[in-house]
């Protein structure tokens, strides 16, 4: 963090999966908000908490940057940058605060439908697509696999049928995409959902000094309340 600060930032997805439910679980923590004319910033009335509204690949980097205190962000998203910039010489920059119970799916590794699957070591010297590149190798590297790790930004599941890649690590939930595109999956890398993301730390006390801290604590302790009752 840059300074004091009386208000808690939380960085929230704009539009998409995460969107809706993230704010209906704040909503339900007793928050609630004034939203500017731009959609971008929700200023907090009944608690000094604010939101920002953003991409979910963007909410890591807010966060370490102290630009925002906490986010709501699938694991995935989290991990995979947290894997990212530690490849790259950093220390774990995050911490999941909780898990929250919703936008759950897993990353999994899929094979066209013809392949008879035994087992990892078949994936030695094939190509596999993804936009999880990070997961990707550290998963590949722990099993001693040599594949070449092939990074797309979007449309993972078509790269096999246009020859891009032989196999793809992609998020799945029903399966219903990775049948459309005569995949199938065989292995689960990471099961993931939506959780609370912020600085590593042992408690919010650590991380700031200013109102933040109790606020933090005040949003932790309704939250547990909340998802509590939803279980
Ligand atoms: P943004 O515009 O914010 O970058 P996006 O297209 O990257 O949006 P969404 O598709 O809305 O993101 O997915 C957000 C998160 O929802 C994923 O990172 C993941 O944690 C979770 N999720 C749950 N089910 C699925 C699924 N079937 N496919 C993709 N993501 C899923
Ligand atoms: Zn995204």
């Amino acid at each position: 963090g840059n300074g004091a600060r009386d208000r808690l930032r939380i960085a929230i997805q704009k539009s998409g999966r995460l969107a809706e439910p993230a704010r209906a679980l704040l909503n339900a923590c007793g928050l609630s908000w004034r939203e500017s004319r731009d959609r971008l910033f929700c200023y907090g009335e009944s608690l000094p908490v604010d939101l920002l509204l953003v991409r979910d690949d963007d909410i890591p980097g807010l966060i370490r940057d102290g630009v925002c205190d906490l986010g709501v962000v699938g694991r995935n998203v989290l991990l995979e940058q947290d894997i990212a910039l530690r490849s790259e010489g950093g220390t774990t920059a995050f911490r999941e605060w909780r898990a929250l119970g919703f936008g759950g799916c897993r990353l999994a590794l899929a094979v066209p439908e013809g392949w008879a699957w035994q087992s990892p070591a078949q994936l030695g010297s094939t190509r596999i697509a993804t936009s999880y590149p990070a997961i990707l190798r550290q998963w590949l590297d722990g099993q001693g696999i040599a594949a070449e790790v092939v990074e797309l930004s979007g449309s993972v599941e078509i790269a096999p049928r246009l020859g891009q890649a032989d196999a793809i690590c992609d998020l799945v939930s029903s399966g219903a995409t990775l049948a459309a595109n005569q995949l199938k999956p065989v292995m689960t890398l990471l099961e993931s959902e939506a959780v609370l993301a912020g600085p590593a730390a042992e408690n919010f006390g650590q991380l700031w000094d200013d109102a933040r801290g109790e606020l933090a604590e005040l949003l932790l302790r309704r939250l547990d309340g909340v998802l509590r009752m939803r279980h």
